[in-house]
């Protein structure tokens, strides 16, 4: 039933509606047939009895038998009558007929159904004078009646039928006459819902239906043309997707292969296309904790050239450029892959031997170096002997840290220089400064305890507005015996002994008081602090960080820190961590020296890291080498695409400051615009100096 045509439902409706109709039609009919018939037959049957009555009244008056015999068998000669009986008043004058039924009670029917032996019993009184004086009694056989009716009853339902079955015929037809529009959309649907947009039914005439093919055929066109555009649209996007991608990728591969030349242009040295002091100082920490992993030794040689200022004044700069590239050549050629030789600038080379087995080894490798070194070389007509100065260091023997061993291969080269020895490795006693570092790093602890420690603070001007945006927090050692001590000399100290972390901690509280004080006066400065690599590495550094700003009371938009790409790359994850929690903070975070270590384009763009700060060696040798335009250049772009900010340090003339300002740079720091100075002194500079002018640090 559930999947009933609509046709089938309507010619089901006609042809229940037809049907009950005929019914109620043809049970009347039949109802109606029956009891005319029947009234009739009783009216004939009363009419027959009585007229019976009177023909035989005037025999049962005289009481004439033989002529009542002769009615009654007249009588009976009419078809349909069973029985006759003449009764007189002294009972029965004359009867005939059926024998079974003259011997039955006689009982008068009213009507046929009632009659019983398919006999209809009927009387009539004989009256004379008004008074009954005897009465005739008629049996009427009923079959023939019952023939009649049924004979009627049989033809009516075959005309039933055969009009059901043409209502049926009928309504068919017209179902399917009514339909055929409705199966025509039915179709179409299911070709549009096929994909095939913009089919048509026909339309026909112009009923309902046909208004309804109408719009369908309307709807139709519409979604054609919709879905044309929806394929134009997405042929489009596609198109510009893919235009997109490969801009993404071209302008991807620009910058990974920028990186590429900036790394290697910040590691490698043009002349000798051997690693500089970055890249040698990178290596020098892989080394060292090697070794100290697996306990093994390592050499670190420092090489400096003799008379090769004299060679550069009387031959000329190319023949000192030849001189160096022998240098490097006799290095590669007399030393193992492993080993690192690198050119830390001017006539000086440096030299990373790990795994020596010791002082002797490592010392018999740096004469068999001198040795090649010292081999003539051609330069023009003449054939030059060059000579250089070798010092060891191997560590653990000689230092345990990269600095120890670099100051004291350093010793030992000046004592080779000095004394002509050649090569030369490290004793005790050549470090003359040794006894006074030991000194003050016991100092150190001392004078955290004494507020030794003050900070000088350096403005970093906004390079379009000239507005200051902030200050490096540079730190200073008052000492009471040697005066007023410099990072560079006690910094290493701190890192070296373990105090660095305190150092750190002494100089945010400085910088967090002197925040107070300024926001105080309503002076909103950003101040930068410089972090170690230890900080970096220290997990809970920027919880403290975040008690000390609560304690404060000063937003962490007002802190900044400066980490070097090297503490960086120590252990990058970790940083990472460090730094994001710095970022949580409102920490600005920036990236100092850049240029200077080794950085993956991977870790900068993963470093939710706010500023570049470029080295600067790069940006005060702008004015006197292309080189170092290009990196300062290129660190600018880079730091743009990263969507960071760039800010040069080290800005000490005009032209340079015109220079960045070419080039976009956002930030700048140095002596140009300020040294470092004493907060009081600082004061009076923002309020008094050409690029404080109209700065908007006061709120
Ligand atoms: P840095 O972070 O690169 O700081 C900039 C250094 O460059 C400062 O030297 C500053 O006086 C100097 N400078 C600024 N402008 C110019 C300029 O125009 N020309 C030249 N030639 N130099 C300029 P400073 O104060 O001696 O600090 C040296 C380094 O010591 C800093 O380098 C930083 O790495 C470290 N340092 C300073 N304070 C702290 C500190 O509180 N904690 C730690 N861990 N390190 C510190
Ligand atoms: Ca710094
Ligand atoms: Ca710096």
């Amino acid at each position: 039933m559930a999947t009933m045509s609509f046709r089938l439902k309507m010619i089901m409706g006609m042809a229940v509606i037809q049907t009950a109709m005929l019914v109620i039609l043809i049970t009347y009919g039949i109802t109606v047939l029956q009891s005319s018939n029947e009234e009739e037959l009783v009216k004939r049957t009363a009419t027959t009895a009585r007229l019976f009555a009177s023909t035989a009244q005037p025999a049962v008056i005289t009481s004439d038998l033989s002529a009542l015999d002769s009615l009654v068998k007249e009588v009976l000669s009419n078809p349909g009558i069973v029985y006759a009986r003449v009764i007189g008043p002294r009972g029965v004058l004359a009867a005939g007929g059926d024998s079974a039924a003259l011997d039955r009670k006689f009982v008068p029917d009213s009507n046929i159904k009632a009659a019983k032996n398919e006999l209809f019993n009927v009387s009539a009184d004989i009256e004379v004078a008004d008074q009954t004086y005897g009465r005739v009694e008629l049996g009427f056989s009923t079959a023939g009646i019952r023939e009649l009716i049924n004979e009627a009853r049989i033809r009516t339902i075959g005309i039933s039928i055969v009009s059901i079955v043409l209502v049926v015929l009928f309504s068919s037809l017209l179902g399917f006459y009514l339909t055929r529009g409705l199966r025509a959309l039915r179709n179409g649907t299911r070709v549009i819902s096929g994909g095939e947009l913009g089919y048509e039914i026909p339309v026909r005439g112009t009923d309902e239906l046909a208004e309804t093919a109408a719009d369908f055929n309307e709807m139709s066109r519409k979604l054609l043309a919709l879905e044309r555009e929806r394929a134009r649209k997405e042929e489009e996007i596609l198109r510009l997707n893919v235009e997109l991608e490969s801009r993404v990728d071209e302008r991807t591969q620009q910058l990974s292969q920028l990186n590429q030349q900036l790394e290697h242009q910040a590691m490698h040295d043009a002349l000798t296309q051997l690693p500089n002091r970055a890249l040698f100082n990178d290596r020098l920490h892989i080394t060292l904790l090697a070794a100290r992993r697996e306990k093994t030794h390592f050499a670190v040689i420092c090489l400096d050239m003799d008379l090769f200022k004299e060679i550069n004044d009387t031959m000329g700069h190319h023949a000192g450029d030849m001189v160096l590239q022998h240098v490097a050549r006799a290095c590669n050629r007399t030393l193992r892959d492993s080993d690192t030789v690198a050119r830390m600038g001017g006539d000086e080379f440096a030299i990373i031997m790990p795994r020596v087995t010791g002082v002797e080894s490592a010392t018999a490798v740096a004469e068999r170096l001198l040795e090649a070194i010292r081999q003539p070389l051609p330069i023009g007509e003449k054939w030059v002997q060059v000579g250089a100065s070798l010092g060891i260091a191997v560590y653990p023997d000689h230092g345990e840290y990269e600095q120890e061993l670099l100051h004291h291969s350093d010793a030992a080269m000046y004592e080779a220089k000095r004394k002509k020895l050649g090569v030369v490795a490290f004793r005790p006693e050549l470090s003359d400064g040794r006894q006074e570092q030991v000194a003050l790093k016991g100092e150190l602890r001392h004078a955290l305890e004494h507020k030794q420690l003050v900070l000088h603070y350096q403005p970093k001007v906004d390079v379009s507005s000239n507005r200051v945006n902030g200050v490096e927090a540079l730190v200073r050692w008052e000492h009471p015996r040697l005066g007023l001590l410099y990072p560079g000399q006690f910094i290493p100290l701190a890192e070296t002994s373990g105090l660095i972390k305190d150092v750190t901690i002494e100089v945010v509280k400085i910088a967090l008081r002197q925040a107070r004080e300024w926001l105080d006066a309503g002076v909103r400065l950003p101040i930068a602090i410089n972090l170690s690599t230890s900080n970096l590495q220290d997990r809970g550094f920027p919880d403290l960080i975040g008690v000390l700003l609560e304690k404060w009371g000063i937003p962490g938009e007002l802190l900044e820190m400066e980490v070097t790409e090297t503490a960086i790359m120590n252990d990058p994850a970790r940083a990472v961590e460090n730094i994001n929690k710095l970022v949580e903070l409102g920490v600005q975070v920036s990236i100092d020296d850049f240029g200077t270590g080794y950085s993956s384009m991977a870790y900068l763009q993963k470093l939710l890291v706010a500023k570049i700060k470029i080295d600067k060696t790069f940006v005060m040798s702008m004015g006197s080498g292309e080189r170092s335009e290009a990196i300062v250049r290129s660190t600018i772009d880079l730091a743009h695409n990263l969507g960071m900010k760039a800010v040069a340090e080290g800005v000490e003339t005009e032209n340079a400051w015109g220079k960045l300002r070419e080039l976009g740079c956002d930030l700048a720091q140095g002596y140009y615009m300020s040294k470092p100075l004493p907060p009081e002194e600082l004061t009076a500079w923002l309020s008094g100096s050409a690029f404080a002018s109209g700065h908007a640090v006061l709120t």
